[in-house]
């Protein structure tokens, strides 16, 4: 059993554990399914509220 994870997973495990309460209707949003998006050395995620639609977006810089 292999204890790797990739810096993608890791920053996914960040955001899973986060309570996250939406902005626009204050839904809470326990196991939110993050989409991963990248360019160049930039990661998107965005989540997307099941109750109202909103998008959830933040950006991380990949450290080199
Ligand atoms: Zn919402």
């Amino acid at each position: 059993m292999s204890v790797y994870q990739s810096p993608f997973e890791r920053l996914r495990r960040t955001f899973d554990e986060e309570d996250l309460e939406c902005r626009h209707c204050g839904y809470r949003n326990t196991d939110g399914d993050w989409r991963v998006t990248t360019s160049g050395s930039r990661v998107r995620y965005q989540l997307v509220c099941p109750a109202c639609d909103a998008v959830e977006t933040r950006e991380l810089r990949l450290g080199s």
